[in-house]
């Protein structure tokens, strides 16, 4: 698809779940990565953050956000407690957060290695030789946004933050080998349909491995408060484009789907969505990891939640790995 077809499919009025461009997206999805949903454990391990975007409760100006940080032994637990509940994957994310030195978060890394999982990291900026370590460590993958490709709005989102910078980092996180993982925000304030188009051709310009994509949604507390969310059917329509235009992608039905709709993590897996990223940190941590609010949650225990995220995943043909 080329960008004027992009952008005609996100004009288009929204009809049903069952549109021509869902189905599509559902058929490249099954002939190029099948019917098996790849389930990554999410550790969420700190809410500390240095950063000041527009749009997340976890910006440093945010007083109400409840800080907390888990200790290099309780991340490497968890990481266990991943295998025990059979994942394969675990995703380890957090704020920038530098009072995890280098060698720290090699530490981590080396010893969830040695646990034989795939590992990804989801840690923000940070100099570039650290990435470099952290890839020679044994982490496999990166996730980083772009949030925006408007550069405009881009630097209206992140005070002091860089476009280009944001980008250069994206692409040499691909040179250094990782499996890269990047994707937007959908219907942040001001942003155009046309450069919601660039942000797919983005996401092919850089080869990603995975792209990771969902609605803005308000979160008390930060200088969007008041905005609109961004709608589940325009960010729906992005992972349909998304898995069309890149048939390979791994693409996550992501935690944002599912809070601004509620059906929206299965609505997405058949709509071009392939992952699942459930969070295995206990709830009563996990709850003050809040980007934005009402945020899905594992409330009622991790083992249950995964349970049940496997059921749906079933109901609908499907296979969890
Ligand atoms: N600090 C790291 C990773 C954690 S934030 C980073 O920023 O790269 C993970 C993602 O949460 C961000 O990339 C952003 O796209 C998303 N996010 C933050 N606030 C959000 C909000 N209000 N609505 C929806 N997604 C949000
Ligand atoms: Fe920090 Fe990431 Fe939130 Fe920005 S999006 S404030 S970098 S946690």
């Amino acid at each position: 698809m080329n960008k004027k077809e992009i952008l005609n499919a996100l004009k288009e009025p929204f009809k049903s779940f069952d549109d021509e461009l869902f189905k599509l997206a559902d058929k490249t999805r099954f002939e190029n990565v099948g019917d098996l949903v790849l389930l990554r454990g999410l550790i969420e391990f700190s809410n500390f953050c240095n950063k000041n975007c527009l749009y997340c409760g976890l910006r440093y100006e945010n007083a109400n956000c409840h800080r907390f940080r888990l200790n290099k032994e309780q991340i490497i637990n968890y990481a266990k407690n991943a295998v025990e509940l059979g994942l394969e994957t675990v995703v380890l994310q957090s704020g920038e957060d530098f009072y995890y030195k280098e060698k720290d978060l090699i530490e981590i890394i080396s010893e969830i290695k040695k646990l034989n999982i795939a590992l990804a990291l989801s840690v923000g900026e940070r100099p570039i030789e650290e990435y470099l370590h952290f890839k020679e460590a044994g982490a496999d993958r990166f996730l980083m946004r772009i949030e925006t490709t408007d550069e405009k709005l881009y630097s209206k989102m992140h005070p002091k933050a860089d476009f280009s910078k944001r980008k250069k980092t994206i692409l040499k996180l691909k040179e250094l080998g990782f499996e890269l993982g990047t994707g937007s925000l959908v219907g942040l304030p001001e942003q155009s349909l046309n450069s919601i188009a660039d942000d797919i051709l983005f996401f092919k310009e850089v080869n990603a491995d995975m792209v990771g994509v969902g609605p803005f949604i308000a979160s008390p507390d930060t200088p969007l408060k008041n905005a609109t969310d961004g709608s589940f059917e325009l960010a729906l329509k992005v992972v349909a484009l998304t898995r069309i235009i890149l048939p390979y992608a791994n693409i996550p039905a992501t935690t944002a789907m599912e809070t601004i709709h509620p059906n929206g993590r299965i609505l997405t897996l058949r709509s071009g969505a392939n992952v699942v990223m459930p969070n295995i940190v206990d709830y009563e941590i996990n709850k003050n990891y809040l980007l934005y609010s009402n945020k899905a949650s594992n409330q009622f225990g991790v083992k249950e939640t995964l349970n049940s995220i496997k059921d749906k995943i079933i109901s609908i043909n499907r296979i969890p790995k």
